[in-house]
């Protein structure tokens, strides 16, 4: 449940609905907003049930969060507007993120870098760790890429969006990355997000492929209850019966995903179409139906990537690419963010 607490509330009555809170063996989640506080009282629903706040000093209303989620829920915050080194990215700012699948060289690597930095990407993306569904594919540079990727960030000042998917490549990849990639295929790892969660690094948490809304804010909480707030939600494209494409993107998980969380929704085109031809009306369908980011897959030369070059933009069609995006974005009241 929420306890909203009144405007005049004291530092004093604050603390003593904390204090009853826990000692109910539940978590206070407590925000500081300009007018208010609110106290969010996570735990199991037994001990929240118990509390009897309503009507004690200092305390507004207690509003219950009917929703599995709760630290992810819109009900518990406004929209969150999430800053990663100086790029704002929620609310009324837009976030590109683009990049190579993998990193597959120091040339490859930073020359898309700087093609996309000069066209108005807000971050890098590239795994060096790939997840890939066959063991004998490449599976990434490893320790390799993310030193190319921290040249990268070196040479650009761009943040860097990179997976994880293994815990114990953490401390390694927390050395380069500003923000972490989960991917679709880990989605429902737990252990794997809780230890996300204390990393306290900025997470980018990819839809499972055949995962529900509410599993993939499930998944979120999983991350946020570790006392890390800097979660943002990604659709990239889930299975269907459809065979056009490689996956259906979700476009109404945009809005839904907006209405449930206050978490920002970036979408993912590259992943869920598969082809090249479909990345540029589905950015421009996701920019328009406020999406706070997108990423999206760009190589020199997509016809020598080592993966997913089918998808990927051109490098020379790059700037013409994210010129359409700005100006679908201004549709959603959005615009592109700068570099702080
Ligand atoms: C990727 O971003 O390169 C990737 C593998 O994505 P997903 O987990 O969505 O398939
Ligand atoms: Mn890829």
């Amino acid at each position: 449940m929420m306890i909203v607490m009144k405007p005049d509330a004291t530092e004093d009555e604050i603390g003593a609905i904390i204090e009853r809170v826990e000692a109910a063996g539940a978590r206070a989640h407590v925000s500081k907003g300009d007018e208010v506080t609110l106290i969010g009282a996570l735990g199991d629903r037994e001990h929240v049930a118990r509390l009897e706040l309503e009507g004690a000093p200092g305390v507004a209303q207690v509003v219950p969060i009917l929703k599995p989620y709760k630290l992810a829920s819109h009900q518990l915050r406004d929209a969150s507007v999430l800053e990663i080194a100086g790029r704002k990215i929620g609310g009324e700012n837009f976030a590109l993120i683009a990049g190579p699948c993998t990193v597959e060289s120091r040339d490859l690597l930073l020359s898309t870098a700087q093609v996309v930095k000069d066209s108005g990407a807000a971050m890098l993306r590239g795994g060096a760790y790939k997840p890939r569904t066959s063991p004998y594919a490449f599976q990434g540079l490893g320790q390799e890429g993310l030193r190319l990727l921290a040249e990268a960030k070196e040479m650009t000042g761009m943040p860097i969006v990179t997976e994880l998917m293994d815990v114990r490549d953490m401390e390694a990849v927390l050395e380069v990355a500003d923000v972490i990639q989960v991917g679709a295929r880990n989605m429902q790892n737990y252990t794997l997000l809780s230890e996300v969660g204390r990393s306290g690094c900025a997470v980018l948490l990819k839809r499972g492929l055949s995962a529900t809304l509410e599993e993939l804010l499930m998944a979120a909480e999983y991350i946020l209850k570790e006392g890390n707030e800097r979660v943002m939600l990604c659709e990239r494209g889930i299975r269907t019966f459809e065979t056009a494409y490689r996956f259906t993107l979700d476009l109404m998980a945009i809005p839904v995903l907006k209405e449930l969380s206050h978490l920002p929704v970036v979408v993912d085109p590259s992943h869920a179409a598969g082809r090249r031809d479909l990345v540029l009306p589905l950015s421009l369908a996701a920019a328009a139906a406020g999406a706070d980011g997108i990423i999206v897959e760009v190589h020199p030369d997509p016809e020598q990537a080592i993966c997913d070059g089918p998808q990927a933009l051109r490098s020379a069609d790059f700037a013409d690419f994210a010129a359409q995006v700005e100006r679908a974005t201004a549709l959603a009241g959005k615009a592109f963010t700068a570099a702080a």
